[in-house]
């Protein structure tokens, strides 16, 4: 079978792609799928962290995507595929499936499938292959991406009736019960609720959201996402260090959570915390009011008038919440030196991706500049391509 394998996909057109997803389903199988599903990864723009803080966050889902062919089958067995790296079929009997043993890959598609069931959803058997040009691990939500277009599937083929918000958190407890990552609602939420050439403001407190246009190419623009390679082994680590820092800063402070902190009170808070809890503080709340800037300026004057808020934001992770690296340093400065409006690291941190907001015919300049600039520096070669703000999980027509 010819398609490609992740982590360096080259994405197709969607229907192409889904045609040759069926034939591999179909050689693998012996049957052809009953439906394909994809859902996509997500860039966030701007708001990093502010989730757990009850705050506010600005992702939009790319042009890349997880696609599930499914087939239900008689009896209570599950048979899945990747064509990621080695494809090998995993057989399952779904009716040993607990939240705690569950491991590898299928942790995502099987993760959804046991919280359907404690919903009173149930699957049944069926095969399924997965396919996806989302790249692993490179902070744009690979894991999401798998797990709404799995949760998508079952709530068609399985009459669930669930509205999106309701998928969203179907994710959000696969990914926290069964996978076991401490993640908020920001991935599942821009995979499912995006629209073509908008960003999802979410508010993590109200849990509601409201599309935002971001229409680059009508403005000439394109955003560059430069993935460095880099995952640092203390990423987990360092993701439970800064969320006890935020805790510890709200609770000095007196509020639920730094959503309630505004800019106004820093002076004063500066004068209650140590002096790296307030850095960490610091950083959530000038990131929060950074996102309510950047959602009036998008809805105003456009994207060319949001590069400086993110670069804002990456100096704000760099020196407050020191959650950079030099990969991503590095990349956000060449970018800026060589026309990008705005650049900043986007997703946890300590490696991955930055992003940049260039105008189109910067593309050339800025790439042959980051190439160059990292191979002088003795650093990996980063993989470097365009995203488009792009449709929610849907199913291939
Ligand atoms: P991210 O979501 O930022 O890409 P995660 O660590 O949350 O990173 O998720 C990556 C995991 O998702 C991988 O380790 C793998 O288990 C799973 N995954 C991602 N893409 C695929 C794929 N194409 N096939 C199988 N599993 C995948
Ligand atoms: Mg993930």
């Amino acid at each position: 079978m010819s398609i490609p394998p992740n982590p360096n996909p080259n994405p197709n057109p969607e229907q192409l792609a889904a045609e040759q997803l069926a034939a591999a389903f179909e050689t693998t199988f012996g049957d052809r799928p009953e439906g394909i599903w994809a859902a996509p990864g997500r860039v966030n723009l701007i708001g990093e962290h502010t989730d757990y803080n009850d705050g506010f966050v600005l992702p939009f889902a790319i042009d890349r995507t997880a696609m599930v062919a499914i087939r239900r089958r008689s009896g209570n067995t599950a048979r899945l595929i990747s064509s990621y790296g080695q494809p090998e079929l995993v057989s399952v009997d779904l009716g040993t499936l607990s939240a705690g043993t569950m491991n590898g890959w299928t942790a995502y598609p099987l993760g959804v499938v046991w919280v359907l069931r404690q919903m009173g959803i149930e699957t049944g058997g069926f095969d399924l292959y997965l396919h996806s040009t989302v790249p692993s691990g490179a902070g744009l939500s690979s894991s999401a991406a798998i797990e709404c277009a799995v949760a998508t599937a079952f709530n068609e083929l399985g009459a669930g009736g669930l509205s999106l918000n309701e998928l969203v958190l179907v994710g959000q407890r696969a990914e926290n019960e069964v996978v076991g990552a401490p993640t908020g609602i920001l991935d599942q939420s821009a995979s499912l609720l995006s629209t073509a050439g908008h960003a999802v403001f979410l508010d993590c407190r109200e849990q509601s959201s409201k599309l935002v246009p971001l229409d680059l190419a009508a403005n000439g623009l394109l955003i560059l996402v430069i993935d460095t390679k880099v995952t640092h082994a203390h990423a987990t680590g360092g993701y439970a260090a800064r969320r006890a820092s935020c805790e510890l800063g709200a609770e000095v402070l007196g509020v639920a959570a730094l959503r309630d902190v505004a800019a106004s009170e820093l002076n004063e808070a500066a004068g209650l915390l140590d002096p790296e809890t307030f850095r960490r503080v610091r950083h959530i709340v000038s990131e929060n009011q950074r996102v309510l800037d950047t959602v009036a300026l998008l809805d105003d004057a456009g994207p060319g008038a949001i590069g400086e808020l993110l670069t804002a934001s990456h100096a704000s992770m760099r020196d407050d919440f020191e959650i950079s690296c030099p990969e991503l340093d590095l990349a956000v400065e060449t970018a800026l030196n060589h026309g990008a409006l705005g650049a900043r690291m986007t997703g946890g941190g300590f490696g991955g991706s930055a992003i940049a907001l260039i105008p189109a015919a910067a593309e050339a300049g800025v790439r042959a500049a980051v190439e160059s600039s990292f191979a002088g520096a003795g650093f990996t070669a980063p993989d470097i391509f365009t995203v488009s703000p792009a449709a929610g999980a849907h199913r291939v027509p």
